[in-house]
C-alpha cells in the first residue's frame, strides 16, 4: 500500500510513494546500498522541497531506529541518533545536569534535520545549532559508515550539508553545565529613532533576544528577552513590560508558549518559544527567513518598513533574531555575525510567493542568505555568489557521494555547475 507523505505544514507532498522506516542500522545500510537515489526526512518541518527524493527515489525516515541518546558527563558531550528530536534530547541532557547552548523556537524538530539546514535560535553570542556539533556519523551511498569530526578538513561541509552527503545516523554535540533562564516580554518598541548602536544594545540585552512585528504599523509589537539567571538583569528602557502572557502571533492564546513574567526555569523550558508538551501535528502557515550581516540590520528593517503594506496582508508575524558567525561553509551565518529576519506567512502559497519575491528585492542590497529549510525564490546564481566556500562543499559532495545518490533537484540547484 502506498501512503502520501507530506511535510509538517502540508504545502509539500513528496513525489516518493512511500516512507521507508528501517528498524536497524543494518537494514538502513542495505536499503541505501541498493538504491540509486535517497533522501532522508527528519521531522518534516521544512517548507520547501529540500527533502524531496523525486518519484523514483527512496525517502527514508530514522524514526523507527532506536532513539540513542548517550550522555558522557565527564566529557560534557552527547551522542544522539539521527532521528532524535530536540525535546527528547533536551530532557535527557538536563537529567544529567547538563545543557545545550541554545535551541530553536520549536523543540519538536529533529537534531539532524535542524543542523542540516542551518537552524538557529537567537543571541549575539550564540551561533546556529550546528555550532554545537563535534562529529557527524554518515552512512554513505555504498552503505558504509564515515565519521567526520571537528579538526578534519572536511568538517566545515559536514554538518550544514542539506542532507547531500549521506544519511546522518548520529551526531556528537558539546554540552555545558545546566543553567536557568527567565523570560521577560515587553511591548511596543518603535522603529522610529532606532539606530544601529541602539539595535545592538537591544539584541545584546540578554542571552537570547527576539523582536516581533506584524508590520501593520512601523515598530515592534513585542520584545522577548531570555536571560540566563547567572547573567546580570538587563535594563530595558526601550519598551514597556507586558501585562499579560503573549504569543508571537497577535491574537493567538499564549497557553502553548514557554513560561513568561520572569519565572526562572530550566534552559530547555525557556529557550524555545513553544512548550514541548504541546504537540503541533501540522501548521497553518508557511515560513521564510533571510540572514544578513548584523551591521545592516537597521537599514534592512527600514527597507522592510518601506514595503510593509505589501507584506502585512499575508503575514502572521515577523521575528528578528541575532545569530553569531560560524564556520560551516553552507551556514547562512558563515563568516559573519548575522541578523535573521523571519516571516511566518498565512498558508496560501499563491498569495505568499509574489510577496516573497518583493521582499527578496527589498533585501537584495544587504546580501541576504535564505534559510535552507524555508520558502525562498532566490535564483541559484545569486545563491552561488553568497556562499564563498560553495566550491569546497561541491568538492566534498563529489568525494563522499561521487554517484550523486543524495543529490536531489534542490541540491543540484545549490551546487550549480
Ligand atoms: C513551527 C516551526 C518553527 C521553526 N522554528 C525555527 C527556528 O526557530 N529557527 C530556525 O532556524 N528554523 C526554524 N524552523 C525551521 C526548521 O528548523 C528547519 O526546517 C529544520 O530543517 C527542521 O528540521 P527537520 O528535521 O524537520 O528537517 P526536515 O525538513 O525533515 O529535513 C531538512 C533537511 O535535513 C535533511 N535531513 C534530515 N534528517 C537527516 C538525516 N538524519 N540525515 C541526513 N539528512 C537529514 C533532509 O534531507 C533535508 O535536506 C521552524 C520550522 C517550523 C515548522
Amino acid at each position: 500500500m502506498t501512503e502520501s507523505v507530506t511535510n509538517w505544514a502540508g504545502n509539500i507532498t513528496y513525489a516518493a510513494k512511500e516512507l521507508h522506516r528501517p528498524r536497524t542500522l543494518e537494514a538502513l545500510r542495505a536499503l541505501v546500498a541498493e538504491s540509486s537515489r535517497v533522501r532522508t526526512l527528519g521531522s518534516g518541518h521544512s517548507f520547501n522541497e529540500i527533502a524531496e527524493p523525486g518519484e523514483d527515489g527512496v525517502l527514508l525516515s530514522l524514526d523507527a531506529l532506536p532513539a540513542e541518546i548517550d550522555v558522557d558527563r565527564a566529557a560534557r558531550t552527547v551522542r544522539v541518533g539521527g532521528g532524535v528530536r530536540y525535546a527528547e534530547l533536551a530532557r535527557e541532557v538536563h537529567r544529567h545536569g547538563l545543557a545545550l547552548a541554545n535551541m530553536a523556537s520549536l523543540p519538536h524538530i529533529s537534531v539532524a534535520g535542524s543542523v542540516a539546514t542551518g537552524t538557529h535560535g537567537s543571541g549575539v553570542g550564540n551561533g546556529p545549532l550546528a555550532s554545537s556539533v563535534r562529529a557527524v556519523e554518515l552512512v554513505t551511498a555504498d552503505g558504509s559508515t564515515v565519521t567526520v569530526a571537528r579538526g578534519d578538513e572536511r568538517f566545515g561541509g559536514a554538518v550544514t550539508s542539506l542532507g547531500a552527503l549521506g544519511v546522518v545516523t548520529a551526531l556528537t554535540l558539546d554540552l555545558e553545565p545546566a543553567f536557568e533562564v527567565e523570560q521577560h516580554v515587553f511591548t511596543e518598541m518603535p522603529l522610529e529613532g532606532l539606530d544601529q548602536a541602539t539595535f545592538e544594545k537591544v539584541m545584546s540585552a540578554a542571552y537570547s533576544v527576539s523582536l516581533f512585528t506584524d508590520w501593520r504599523e512601523p515598530g515592534f509589537r513585542q520584545v522577548w528577552l531570555k536571560r540566563r539567571t547567572d547573567q546580570p538583569l538587563p535594563d530595558v528602557p526601550w519598551a514597556a513590560p507586558a501585562t499579560e502572557k503573549m504569543h508571537p502571533v497577535p491574537g493567538m492564546p499564549a497557553v502553548n508558549c514557554t513560561e513568561q513574567f520572569g519565572v526562572a526555569g530550566p534552559w530547555h523550558e525557556r529557550l524555545p518559544h513553544f512548550r514541548a508538551e504541546f504537540t503541533p501535528s501540522s501548521g497553518a502557515e508557511l515560513q521564510s527567513e533571510y540572514l544578513l550581516p548584523r551591521e545592516s540590520a537597521v537599514a534592512a528593517l527600514r527597507a522592510l518598513d518601506g514595503i510593509r503594506e505589501t507584506v502585512a496582508p499575508v503575514l502572521q508575524t515577523c521575528e528578528v533574531r541575532a545569530v553569531a558567525a560560524d564556520d560551516q561553509w553552507l551556514s547562512p551565518s558563515y563568516g559573519r555575525d548575522t541578523v535573521a529576519l523571519h516571516f511566518t506567512w498565512i498558508e496560501d502559497t499563491r498569495a505568499v510567493l509574489p510577496v516573497v519575491r518583493r521582499l527578496e528585492e527589498a533585501l537584495a542590497p544587504f546580501d541576504p542568505r535564505p534559510h535552507w529549510g524555508k520558502v525562498f525564490t532566490t535564483p541559484a546564481a545569486e545563491l552561488h555568489a553568497r556562499y564563498p566556500r560553495l566550491h569546497d562543499f561541491r568538492a566534498l559532495v563529489r568525494d563522499l557521494d561521487p554517484a550523486g545518490t543524495f543529490t536531489n533537484a534542490f541540491v543540484r540547484d545549490v551546487l550549480g555547475g
